[in-house]
């Protein structure tokens, strides 16, 4: 599936994030369910790999050649191939790396950060994006944030649902907005749920939103249909 980022200012959509789903017996089995018996299984690269596939070959169609997101397990950043791999599958495809962003968490940093920046400083030399997935929650470390020139950084949606109600997360939000800005990073806010919500996020700066407030995950057909509608209002 497939779910939608958005300029917060102008309210356009620039991305789209791929999520997994099992469907079987007829039901959708979240990503919750089976990504860590993946891992564990030894299968996440290839399932990832697959979803990219998957990815690229419905995307590049799409109108107004949206960038699409990927996210990356810090398990993953092990294989010391998994660049390759990548760009691999992007050049089967004919899909160009600039349009893909490969999101990753910090703990991908911990453990063996030389080998993951490798990975990672290689992936971003071929003009994939780099993104800091989930921030605010776990280590949050400064050191991190200077280990790898990111693209975006993604604040977790626990701070963002709560934005509106707490003023506590409406602070801890401030701060990581301005600490990614000094330091040239745009943010992009998960979970946005509400207009007040996003009218917040916009107020204090945050570059870009994705929430069920904007759209939900969807298929790949429904995307074609709302680029498609997007490119004919830009006409
Ligand atoms: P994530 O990377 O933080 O992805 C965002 C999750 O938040 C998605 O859940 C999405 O459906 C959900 N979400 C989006 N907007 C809202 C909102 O407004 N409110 C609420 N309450 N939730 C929202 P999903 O699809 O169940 O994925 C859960 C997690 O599973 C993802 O979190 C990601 O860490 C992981 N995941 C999903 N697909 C993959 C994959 O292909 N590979 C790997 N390694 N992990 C994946
Ligand atoms: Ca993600
Ligand atoms: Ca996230």
């Amino acid at each position: 599936f497939y779910q939608p980022l958005v300029r917060l200012d102008t309210g356009a959509t620039t991305a789209f994030e791929l999520l997994a789903r099992w469907p079987r017996d007829g039901e959708e089995i979240g990503p919750d369910q089976f990504i860590s018996i993946a891992e564990e299984a030894g299968l996440i690269t290839d399932l990832m790999l697959q979803l990219l596939r998957r990815g690229c070959s419905e995307a590049v169609d799409w109108d107004g050649a949206p960038a699409i997101g990927i996210n990356v397990s810090p398990i993953q950043l092990k294989d010391m191939w998994l660049s390759e791999k990548i760009l691999a599958t992007l050049a089967r495809a004919g899909f160009p790396p600039h349009r893909l962003a490969v999101e990753i968490t910090e703990n991908a940093l911990i453990g063996d950060p030389d080998n993951a920046i490798r990975t990672i400083q290689s992936l971003k030399n071929q003009g994939i994006g780099i993104v800091l997935d989930d921030f605010g929650t776990g280590y949050s470390s400064l050191q991190h944030l200077r280990m790898l020139p990111f693209d975006e950084i993604k604040i977790d949606r626990s701070f963002v649902q709560s934005i509106d109600s707490d003023p506590e997360a409406l602070k801890m939000v401030r701060a990581i907005v301005g600490l990614a800005s000094t330091l040239g990073m745009p943010v992009v806010a998960e979970g946005i749920e509400s207009e007040s919500a996003a009218k917040l996020l916009r107020d204090l700066g945050c570059a870009y939103g994705q929430g069920y407030h904007f759209g939900h995950p969807m298929s790949g057909e429904q995307v074609a249909a709302l680029t498609q509608a997007e490119a004919a209002l830009r006409a």
